[in-house]
């Protein structure tokens, strides 16, 4: 474990271990929640700063920012360590600014419309390194008058987080945590493309965060060309856990659906999609399709995209088409990663799926 991994708690521990006053735990704790290396942290005495500098730091550093000309959408590639690079995006809506985070690098779920997963999972991020970028978004927007720049967090950059379960938890107990930043649940979305058993136990492990389920389309047959997990773990199964979740938080649950032309935007999937979402609180946000060139999957129209969501509204399903943003800084998760490290990525882990 790296220094920016631990928290509240565990730096306690580790500084009574090493013979210092309780409160030192607490400084050290609020200097790593804005950021900041050892020898910053300027009200502590300086052995105390070498000792500290003296253990590996981890986090993730900014490497590279591209703001989109259109809509001032930022792009980051950071830097791990170990040379690892991964994607976070800053948008700003109406609502408040949103930080998009990945979570591990690379993703082994392979969904055939994703760049993400087109080499496969290198690693897991710590918890320490995705506190770690967003606070290197927050330092390089400045202290705003009213606070945090970032306002949102949403788990849906590259990677699968509920297949880095223990350390995403451990992100989220630090965000939300009165120890932590202090972020509510309320303000974090985690997207999932359903591994059922860890979203069975989420709202018990877990502040209760807002759920986005990536279904992207209604029944097996369609879905199983999509996502391989879903050959472990069916649509049923997948829509009983998310009425556990729902039952459980009394959160309405999320629901991502890409359009793809001719494959899953047609009225007769959109009459499936209403039948399989009837009595859930649930809510569709509908995204065309952003086309990854490797993958080989047709998007669809804006227009078509607001009549897919008109067929819901006949049935009564709440949905929105979402805006697109960043289009000009290759927004969609994974491809900017790729294009810095083409030729570079050799590991590749792919789930191996057990039927
Ligand atoms: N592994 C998580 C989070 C990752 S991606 C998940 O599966 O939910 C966040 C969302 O972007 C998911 O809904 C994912 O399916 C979607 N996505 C990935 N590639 C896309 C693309 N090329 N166009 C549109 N949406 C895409």
């Amino acid at each position: 474990m790296k220094l920016t991994d631990y928290n509240y708690r565990e730096l306690a521990a580790l500084l009574a271990d090493r013979g210092e006053p309780r409160f030192r735990a607490k400084q050290v704790n609020e200097w790593l929640l804005r950021g900041a290396k050892p020898m910053e942290m300027r009200n502590l005495p300086l052995p105390l700063r070498e000792k500290l500098a003296s253990l590996p730091y981890g986090g993730a550093e900014i490497a590279q920012t591209r703001v989109s000309q259109k809509d001032e959408t930022e792009k980051y590639l950071f830097t791990l360590d170990g040379g690892n690079l991964v994607e976070g995006v800053f948008m700003r809506y109406r609502h408040g600014n949103t930080l998009c985070l990945s979570t591990q690098v690379g993703c082994r779920m392979n969904c055939a419309f994703c760049a993400s997963g087109l080499d496969g999972c290198v690693r897991n991020l710590s918890s320490g390194e995705m506190l770690s970028m967003l606070l290197r978004v927050e330092q390089r927007h400045g202290e705003s008058a009213r606070g945090r720049n970032v306002r949102n967090i949403v788990l849906m950059g590259s990677g699968e987080p509920l297949d880095n379960y223990d350390e995403v938890l451990r992100f989220l107990h630090r965000v939300t945590g009165e120890d932590g930043l202090h972020i509510s649940a309320r303000n974090i979305s985690l997207s999932t493309c359903g591994i059922v058993p860890k979203l069975m136990t989420l709202p018990d492990d877990a502040p209760h965060v807002t759920l986005s389920v990536s279904l992207h389309a209604p029944t097996d047959a369609q879905r199983n060309e999509l996502m391989p997990i879903n050959r472990v773990y069916p649509i049923a199964e997948l829509m009983a856990a998310a009425r556990h979740y729902a039952e459980k938080t009394g959160r309405r649950i999320i629901f991502e659906y890409a359009l793809i032309g001719g494959f899953n935007d047609s009225k007769a999937d959109a009459d499936a999609l209403a039948k399989l979402l009837r009595n859930l609180q649930a809510h569709v946000n509908l995204i065309p399709l952003n086309p990854v060139p490797e993958r080989n999957l047709a998007g669809c129209t804006r227009e078509h995209a607001k009549l897919f969501e008109n067929w819901l509204a006949q049935s009564h399903i709440s949905a929105t088409v979402r805006r697109e943003m960043g289009t000009d800084i290759e927004g969609a998760c994974g491809q900017l990663r790729r294009k810095e490290e083409s030729g570079k990525i050799e590991r590749a882990e792919y789930m191996e799926i057990k039927i």
